[in-house]
């Protein structure tokens, strides 16, 4: 049995969801599926999840939210409409618009997939089934037991169900929202907990490419990666597949396909246990702008616990999110995203200076982190050195290079006016050396 999640893009009008149907009917085995709220299109420039969430910010504001609801409204009729369905999605709506004024944030923004799910349900004539009724979430982690006994008395035999993504209940019986991009992580947990033998992800991209598509020109698809490396390039910003939906694949070793809704003929990128990239390949390049480098110097310092348990401690009070803490014996660098970073910097560099009577503190900032991933690199450390070599003949200054030992990526930090150049350097140099472009050479 397959799971399959359509992405926004993939319900964003009655159109799509046609693309959807047949899909869907092509294949049997097709019987779980997960959906998103409708997203953005040609013609639909703001997502549904965005329509509530400014909902939300109206109504906290005792602003008129009305124009936006109708907005709302006029979306999802329209979806009914264009797909000629006989449903009362009026009342859901009506049910949802009485409850504004007093309900949850996470129960409003997760309208959006209760609604693309209704609909769905009805088209394909699937049964619905709403994940607050078996998505058990407890101190904002799901229980995969409880969830999988609340479920599987909900299912009738011989009937495909539909599920939406996004939210589950909590503890409470109340709504719980996931993170944005959530629906990916209801689909991989539905897989886990229904023993799918694959999780389709179906989004607007013909799986996964090696490098950012709007940096490098038509990037190279990647063919197959593994659930590390794909979780590496997500964690490093590659947007294709929500970070938090490995795990429960991984755990079951249930094979990720990420496919394309309009080209299902194109075919994907297929996630499981190891990579097929041959030695000195590098799957894949993701990265990340606007980190601020805090660099601490003293003879001997990781010599020193308790001057590591001091920084730590003083980092704390200053409530700062440490990204990366790479180090050598004499020096720590602190890597902090420019948006976690809420203090004042220049009273930290004071604090850990006068406290820890450092010889060096010193901040960079407006730093890119550039990642290369692959599962090779433990047994490769000698590709780090030739990236960065290469980084260097084209004058990129690489600020610092991180990769520890059991790590599946190497970390370049360069500057951010020079992210998208280093980007394409990287992916140049790999390609130059994969297989295929020997045989050519
Ligand atoms: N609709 C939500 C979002 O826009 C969740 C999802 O699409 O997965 O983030």
């Amino acid at each position: 049995m397959k799971v399959a999640k359509f992405g926004g893009s993939s319900v964003a009008n009655a159109a799509q969801f046609k693309k959807v149907k047949q899909i869907i009917t092509s294949d049997s085995s097709r019987k779980a599926i997960v959906v998103s709220a409708a997203g953005k299109s040609a013609d639909q420039p703001v997502k549904v999840t965005d329509l509530l969430i400014r909902i939300n910010r109206l109504r906290r504001a005792g602003e008129n939210y009305l124009a936006t609801f109708d907005q709302l409204k006029k979306r999802i009729l329209s979806i009914r409409d264009g797909l000629k369905l006989n449903l009362d999605i009026e009342s859901d709506l009506m049910a949802i618009f009485n409850r504004i004024d007093s309900c949850s944030y996470d129960y409003l923004v997760s309208r959006g997939e209760f609604l693309s799910g209704k609909l769905m349900a009805a088209y394909l004539g699937f049964q619905f089934i709403d994940p607050a009724q078996f998505l058990l979430f407890e101190n904002g982690r799901v229980d995969l037991e409880k969830s999988r006994e609340q479920l599987m008395p909900l299912l009738k035999a011989n009937q495909g169900i539909v599920v939406p993504g996004f939210y589950g209940a909590d503890e409470f019986g109340m709504i719980h929202l996931m993170p944005r991009g959530g629906s990916d992580i209801s689909g991989a947990l539905l897989a886990n907990i229904l023993d799918a033998n694959l999780y389709e992800n179906w989004t607007d991209v013909s799986g996964i490419k090696m490098a950012d598509p709007n940096i490098v020109n038509h990037s190279k698809k990647i063919d197959r990666i593994s659930y590390d490396e794909l979780h590496e390039l997500s964690l490093m910003g590659a947007k294709v597949f929500q970070e938090d939906a490995i795990l429960p694949v991984k755990q079951k070793g249930i094979p990720v396909a990420v496919l394309n809704t309009n080209r299902p003929q194109e075919g994907g990128t297929l996630v499981v246990n190891s990579s097929s990239t041959e030695k000195h390949e590098v799957v894949g390049i993701a990265g990340k702008r606007d980190f601020v480098v805090i660099s601490v110097k003293k003879p001997g310092l990781n010599q020193h616990q308790d001057s590591v348990a001091k920084i730590s401690a003083i980092l704390r009070k200053f409530d700062l999110n440490v990204d990366f803490a790479p180090f050598g014996p004499d020096v720590i660098d602190l890597l902090v995203s420019e948006k976690d970073k809420h203090c004042d910097l220049k009273k930290l560099v004071k604090v850990l200076k006068e406290q820890l009577s450092f010889q060096e503190v010193n901040v960079q900032d407006n730093i890119a982190l550039v990642a290369a991933v692959s599962s090779h690199l433990r047994m490769q450390p000698a590709l780090a050195c030739r990236l960065a070599a290469a980084l260097d003949s084209k004058d990129i200054p690489v600020h610092l290079v991180i990769q520890k030992d059991q790590d599946i990526k190497v970390l370049f930090g360069v500057s951010n006016s020079e992210y998208a150049e280093t980007i394409k350097n990287i992916y140049s140099n790999i390609l130059s050396l994969m297989p295929s472009k020997r045989a050519l050479a």
